[in-house]
C-alpha cells in the first residue's frame, strides 16, 4: 500500500512532468470518485494549467491555475501512471486525464479512492485533507514539534503514529520498523515515554521514511513511470518477518494483535514496560 515515501516520490515525479501543462480532456469511468457531478468537474478542470504538484501524507495536491486544486488519494491501493502520446495505456483505469500535448495520466483504484476539485480559497474546508497532521518529512517537523505533539497525549504510541491527524503519511507498513528502531512496544502509552525514547522515536521516523524515499519506495507499488521501488521485504527490519531473527538480538520476530492492526515485534527488544 502506498504510504508517505511512495506518494512523496510520485508527487515529485508528477511535479517534474506536469508543470505548465494544460488539461485538454478527462475521462471518468467511476463518477463516485469525484466530489461533484461529472459535467461540473469537466467544466471546471478543462483548460486549467498545472502550476505544481505536492503531497501531504497520502494525498497528492495538483495546484491548477486559475485558483483550483485537484486532490487525489489512491485509497487502500492504486496506481497513478504517466503516459506519453501513442503510448499503450494500462488495461484497467477509472480516470484518464490528457493534456494538450497528448501526455497525461491514468488512475486505477484497486478499491476506492478520491479525485476532488476544490477552489483554492476553500482548501481549508476540504474535510479529508484539512485535518491532516504535519508531514514527517517536512522541515517544520522538528524534535521540538514532535515533543509538542506528544505532550499530554493518552494514546498508545502505535495508534498515535497511525492517526493521520497527528502525523500524516505513516501507515501500518512503516510503523513496524519505526517502532522497532526506536525499541518501543506498539502498545506503550505515550505518557510513559522517556525523553530519550521520544528522541529515538523521532529519529526512527525520519530515518525509516527517508531511507525508503532514497530507495524509490517499496518494491510493491509503482511510481508515476510504472517502475517499482527497491525497498523489498528483505530491507524491512521486523515488518512482515514472523519467525525471522531480530536484526539486533536474533530472537524470532513475532506477530501480535494491537487494536485493529497487526504488529511485528522483537519480544526482547520491544518490551511493554
Ligand atoms: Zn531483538
Amino acid at each position: 500500500m502506498p504510504e508517505l515515501p511512495e506518494i512523496t516520490i510520485i508527487a515529485r515525479q508528477m511535479n517534474r512532468e506536469l508543470k505548465g501543462k494544460r488539461i485538454a480532456h478527462i475521462e471518468v469511468k467511476q463518477p463516485k470518485n469525484l466530489n461533484m457531478p461529472i459535467q461540473e468537474f469537466l467544466k471546471i478542470a478543462k483548460g486549467k494549467i498545472v502550476d505544481n504538484v505536492s503531497s501531504k501524507g497520502k494525498w497528492m495536491f495538483i495546484k491548477l491555475e486559475p485558483a483550483y486544486f485537484m486532490l487525489i488519494h489512491l485509497g487502500m491501493n492504486g496506481e497513478i501512471l504517466y503516459f506519453t502520446a501513442n503510448q499503450k495505456l494500462p488495461e484497467k483505469y477509472q480516470f484518464k486525464l490528457t493534456f494538450s500535448d497528448k501526455t497525461g495520466f491514468t488512475i486505477h483504484f484497486w478499491w476506492f479512492g478520491y479525485i476532488h476539485l476544490i477552489q483554492e480559497k476553500d482548501l481549508n474546508k476540504h474535510k479529508l485533507t484539512a485535518q491532516l497532521g504535519i508531514s514527517p518529512t517536512h522541515e517544520n517537523f522538528t524534535l521540538e514539534h514532535f515533543k509538542k505533539l506528544l505532550a499530554n497525549k493518552k494514546a498508545r504510541i502505535k495508534n498515535f503514529l497511525l492517526n493521520q491527524k497527528n502525523i500524516a503519511g505513516i501507515g501500518n507498513v512503516y510503523a513496524q520498523d519505526i517502532l522497532f528502531k526506536a525499541k518501543l512496544h506498539p502498545n506503550r502509552k505515550i505518557s510513559t515515554l522517556t525523553e530519550k525514547e521520544i528522541t529515538n522515536l523521532y529519529n526512527a521516523i525520519r530515518n525509516i521514511l527517508n531511507h525508503s524515499i532514497q530507495l524509490g519506495g517499496d518494491a510493491y507499488d509503482k511510481n508515476f513511470y510504472g517502475r517499482k521501488g527497491k525497498l523489498t521485504l528483505n530491507e524491512f527490519l521486523v515488518g512482515y518477518k514472523t519467525g525471522k531473527p531480530c536484526p539486533t538480538c536474533k530472537t524470532p520476530i513475532i506477530k501480535i494483535k494491537t487494536g485493529s492492526t497487526s504488529s511485528y515485534i522483537c519480544p526482547k527488544c520491544q518490551t511493554l514496560k
